[in-house]
């Protein structure tokens, strides 16, 4: 078609000429002498201004041009008169493609909460909040690609469909075509799944870590970017029952060449979102500074949203173990009155976000990895510190975030991880494929998975996690 997008029409410098624009009406106004229209074609923050004189565009047309509807405008690129745009655009032709009838339309050029916005997500794209957030999310998931392909990581697609459920730990959706309100049964009268389309139960992935590890031990370096399905109970503002996860897997990598590689790729890909999106997240600083401002003193954060992430693409992330992060929690005073609540840890627990918060937004201020979990509370695949107490995990945990990447070096020791399979009830039998990886030409790898949409979070500083991904699925709530 031949339309000008807004973005491209205030780059280059289009004055003088005659172009068309379509798009959304955000406001209009003005009086019986002009008006002025405001719209926006998605592909930046600001609204482009259209100058409608009523002797050239007819007073029927005028009056269907409304909040939301949606409009072809054809006309000339002036100079603008006006602060924040060099131009604007004086209609010669409109034609409205769609009306929005002022009644029914739910978005109205006012400030609307959150929640509301959350109950009309099917139309909150249409907010500048929400377009600022999607255009940065795509901006990170370009440049998390990016950023592997340069590497020379492979991009591996792993099964959403899986039988395995070595981590679920009841956290997994099942899948089944089977009639649930009359299913077959075996003998002993449990579900008879060898009658179901698999032939056996089957689940939507809640990792795709162990097929990595596959593709890992023939391709060397690969990373996974796809859906991840939880079925968590929580009702957190960190928890989406459907989420995406990159995950990388490098064979030859130890602990330490893991959280290098890790460090630098989050770096790098807030950098890339700040070099690509600065219109965008400048908007969302000063979204996040009116929030902040709104919150309680003790909550309200030291730095704003664009020197947070400037602050956290430059300096070296604090890397301390378990251990050592134990004793500082413990070592600090349990405040009632501060955010930072009940810091007495017993080792061998696992840390709670506001235990994370504190290292990350009061201890250290700035990121933290963190090494060498003890065993019992992470996975089987992770590779056994010689203490026989603790494992090679990293957890990085982020300012307001906590936790936003998961990893480990993993056991390649065939022994080793069948003993500690056999002692957490992990059949061997069912895994036999994963075990394979060790069987034949193993070696030290590693790897680690990032949840993209906490990522999302901490880049336009939205405090709620539903507010990053388009149709937020959790619990009680699928309906677009
Ligand atoms: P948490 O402790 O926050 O529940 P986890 O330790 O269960 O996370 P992992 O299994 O380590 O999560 O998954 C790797 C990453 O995926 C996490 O570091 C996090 O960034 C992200 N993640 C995990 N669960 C969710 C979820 N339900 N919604 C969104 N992101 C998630
Ligand atoms: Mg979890
Ligand atoms: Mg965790
Ligand atoms: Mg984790």
């Amino acid at each position: 078609n031949k339309r000008s997008k807004i973005k491209l029409l205030l780059k280059s410098s289009k004055i003088g000429e005659k172009t068309t624009i379509m798009g959304w009406v955000r406001t209009k106004r003005g009086n019986k002498n002009v008006s002025f229209i405001a719209i926006n074609d998605g592909s930046i923050i600001n609204n482009y201004q259209v100058v409608a004189d009523p002797n050239v565009i007819s007073e029927d047309i005028l009056k269907r041009i409304t909040t939301g509807a949606c409009i072809k405008v054809t006309g000339k690129v002036v100079a603008s008169q006006g602060a924040g745009q060099d131009s604007e655009l004086i209609a010669e032709q409109i034609e409205v493609l769609g009306e929005a009838d002022t009644e029914k339309y739910p978005l109205q050029p006012k400030k609307h909460s959150m929640e509301f916005l959350r109950e009309n997500a099917h139309l909150r794209m249409r907010t500048n909040t929400f377009g600022a957030v999607f255009r940065v999310r795509h901006a990170l998931a370009f440049a998390v690609h990016k950023y592997f392909n340069d590497k020379g990581f492979f991009y591996i697609h792993t099964p959403i469909i899986t039988a395995s459920d070595a981590e679920g730990a009841g956290e997994t959706f099942r899948v089944s075509t089977l009639d649930m309100k009359n299913p077959p049964l075996t003998d002993d009268g449990a579900i008879d799944y060898s009658k179901d389309f698999f032939e056996r139960e089957t689940n939507l992935t809640v990792s795709g870590q162990l097929e990595g590890e596959l593709a890992a031990m023939a391709l060397a370096e690969i990373y996974t970017f796809g859906p991840t399905f939880r079925a968590e109970n929580s009702n957190t503002t960190r928890h989406l029952a459907e989420f995406w996860m990159i995950e990388p897997e490098m064979a030859f990598y130890d602990a330490e060449d893991n959280q290098d590689l890790a460090e630098d790729f989050l770096k790098s890909i807030i950098s890339y979102a700040m070099e690509h999106c600065s219109a965008d997240l400048e908007f969302l600083d000063k979204r996040a500074a009116d929030e902040n401002a709104k919150k309680p003193a003790n909550e309200r954060t030291d730095l704003g949203l664009l020197e947070r992430l400037r602050f956290v693409a430059e300096h070296d992330f604090e890397r301390i173990t378990y251990t050592e992060a134990i004793n500082i929690l413990q070592n600090s005073k349990p405040n009632k009155k501060k955010k930072f609540n009940y810091l007495i840890e017993e080792w061998g627990a696992d840390l709670q976000s506001e235990h994370e918060r504190f290292l990350v937004e009061k201890h250290f201020k700035k990121p933290v990895i963190l090494t060498d979990y003890p065993k019992d509370i992470k996975a089987f695949y992770m590779k056994q510190n010689e203490d026989g107490k603790t494992v090679a995990a990293m957890d990085i945990l982020f300012p307001g975030i906590g936790e936003i990447v998961g990893g480990s070096q993993r056991e390649e020791n065939m022994e080793k991880l069948t003993i500690r399979m056999d002692e957490m009830g992990i059949s061997q039998e069912e895994l036999y494929w994963y075990l394979d990886t060790r069987r034949f030409g193993t070696t030290p790898h590693s790897g680690f998975g990032l949840g993209f949409e906490r990522m999302v979070q901490f880049v336009t500083g939205m405090g709620n996690i539903r507010d990053v991904i388009a149709f937020p699925r959790t619990p009680g709530n699928a309906e677009f």
